[in-house]
């Protein structure tokens, strides 16, 4: 039976989570800080979306890939365009 909760708060690629802060293993595969921006990141012309997570199913499985959102509260997710990471924080 699907999940109802999880379906509404399922990630949509907002890019918030991975611009406000780059996660451990972003920091780890490309050697930068936590509040720099990620080279994983990109916008594929609809939704944001991360090469490492891509290209390493052990990453994506730690990281939950394409499950819950962990930041469902920012209203990134209700209006998914190209963003800058200086862009409000909300
Ligand atoms: S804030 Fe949520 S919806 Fe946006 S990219 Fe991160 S997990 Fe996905
Ligand atoms: S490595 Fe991927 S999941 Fe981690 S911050 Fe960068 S884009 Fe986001």
């Amino acid at each position: 039976m699907p999940d109802e909760r999880g379906s509404k708060n399922k990630c949509l690629g907002c890019g918030f989570c991975c611009m406000k802060v780059v996660c451990v293993y972003g920091q780890m595969e490309y050697e930068v800080d936590p509040q720099q921006e990620c080279p994983g990141l990109y916008w594929n012309g609809e939704k944001y979306r991360c090469r490492l997570i891509e290209k390493d199913s052990i990453v994506a499985e730690a990281l939950g890939a394409n499950t819950m959102c962990c930041s469902v509260l920012t209203g990134w997710r209700k209006n998914i365009k190209q963003r800058s990471k200086h862009e409000d924080q909300w």
